[in-house]
């Protein structure tokens, strides 16, 4: 794809653009009388503007049926998460009956980690990716430790070589192999949430099966945004929060994915609650439980019904985009802000603040090939994967020799990005609700900050 990095190309990709009609159905946040640039949908992804309505229903059905709305509300309550199984199965690329809402992420993780992580003796170790989301790292020690094993023995960290931010798929799977014999479970974030990299699933969890370990996968930077295949890929769980890239508002009801094969599998422990128990005996509320023969099982409580309902507004947009056309966009928005931050590290070096001649930096076809292990002052490093496969919409950019104050004056110039300490901008043009222009905007002001 040949990019320009004009206001004309940006508004002549946003014209042709399939998905353009749903940036209008989002609400963006002003800033200084114009929308800003929202670039922090793998946060908190935008309100779409049907979910006051979808929630708004449930509080009316609530007013006018109180307790009778779990049988006559216009969607029923008793049932009512029975509706995500089918379009949340096409996000996540699973069957129907593999995939339960519920819950909330971490506490998700835990109920999965009680079924799957099931330490002995010689088997009980667990490799994951070195810098985890914190939660997922306190969930995973704490497991540990309930087991009576030490995080600090049990624990196989995979870390970028020295010098390098992603994570090599070569050592991961030599990871696997090394401890052949005592690993117990993989738990990897399918996308990690600070360089934006993208694991190869399906080969991580064929090199995990292979050695006789559980594959799990964290996808709460993946859900609605990678195309996932989770059945195809014989994972054993996996799951996702719904307020990042399914934009079901903060703290928003949580998804789980289970593979067929685990569940009516009666050997496997779990925490039973009563939402878990056989449907069509549940009121009889009698002893014993008897488990549902899908994800279902491990649901615990009744759902809640409000979040689920702006949950439900998301997943309407998904189901009717598709994750073929989101990735597709996708590709193409985030190889245009590569593209964008490119031009400026060019266009520095024109300004003459750096000394092409000097021959520190040298221009091989459009990129840098930077000789000295340092960058000069104001060189924006995207240590995302340049490989599309890689990645999904979010780039990670190390502004170099810069600190907060460019983040503020972002900011302050109406753009919402993530800002890491020391130095990592994180940006996210999600191609449900971003525009070209706003990666061109957002160009324009970063080249005037800089
Ligand atoms: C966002 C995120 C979380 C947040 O957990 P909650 O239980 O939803 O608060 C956990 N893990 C990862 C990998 C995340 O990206």
């Amino acid at each position: 794809m040949e990019y320009e990095n004009t206001l004309a190309f940006a508004q002549q990709m946003d014209k042709a653009d399939s998905l353009k009609s749903y940036r209008g159905k989002f609400y963006f946040p002003m800033m200084h009388g114009r929308e800003a640039i929202y670039f922090t949908g793998n946060s908190l992804g935008l309100q779409p503007k049907a979910t006051q309505d979808y929630v708004l229903n449930e509080l009316e059905d609530w007013a006018t049926f109180g307790v009778e709305g779990h049988h006559h509300a216009r969607k029923p309550w008793f049932p009512y998460h029975e509706q995500f199984a089918v379009p949340v199965a096409k996000i996540v690329g699973a069957k129907p009956e593999e995939v339960v809402v519920m819950n909330q992420l971490t506490v998700n993780l835990h109920l999965l980690l009680v079924s799957f992580y099931r330490p002995t003796k010689e088997r009980y170790k667990i490799l994951c990716e070195a810098k985890a989301f914190p939660s997922d790292q306190y969930a995973l020690e704490s497991q540990i430790k309930f087991h009576g094993y030490d995080p600090a023995d049990a624990i196989i960290e995979v870390s970028p070589r020295e010098g390098e931010y992603c994570i090599r798929h070569e050592d991961i799977i030599t990871a696997i192999e090394n401890n052949k014999n005592s690993i117990a479970l993989i738990m990897i974030g399918g996308v990690n949430y600070y360089n934006g990299q993208v694991f190869d699933m399906k080969a991580i969890t064929e090199a995990g099966h292979k050695v006789g370990a559980i594959v799990g996968f964290d996808l709460a930077h993946a859900a609605g945004n990678l195309k996932l295949a989770l059945h195809d890929w014989n994972v054993d769980f996996a799951c996702w929060c719904s307020y990042k890239y399914l934009n079901s508002g903060p703290g928003g009801v949580a998804g789980v994915f289970i593979h067929q094969q685990h569940l009516n599998n009666p050997d496997i422990p779990r925490f039973a609650g009563w939402w878990g128990h056989d449907k069509e005996t549940r009121f009889k509320m009698e002893k014993t439980f008897i488990p549902m023969q899908t994800a279902e099982a491990w649901q615990i409580s009744n759902a809640p019904v409000l979040s689920m309902a702006a949950h439900k507004a998301s997943v309407a947009l998904f189901d009717e985009v598709g994750m073929d056309a989101l990735v597709e966009k996708a590709e193409k928005l985030t190889g245009y802000l590569e593209f964008v931050v490119e031009e400026i590290n060019k266009y520095q070096v024109a300004g003459s603040k750096y000394q092409v001649a000097g021959s520190k930096y040298q221009v091989a076809g459009s990129k840098y090939q930077v000789a000295g292990s340092k960058h000069p002052d104001g060189f924006l490093e995207i240590i995302t994967p340049r490989d599309k496969k890689q990645r999904g919409c979010q780039l990670s950019i190390v502004a170099h020799g810069k600190g907060k104050d460019l983040f503020n004056k972002l900011t302050q110039a109406g753009v919402i990005a993530d800002w890491r300490e020391p130095n990592v901008i994180r940006c996210a043009p999600v191609p449900l609700y971003n525009s070209f222009e706003d990666v061109f905007r957002f160009g324009e002001i970063l080249k005037d900050v800089l």
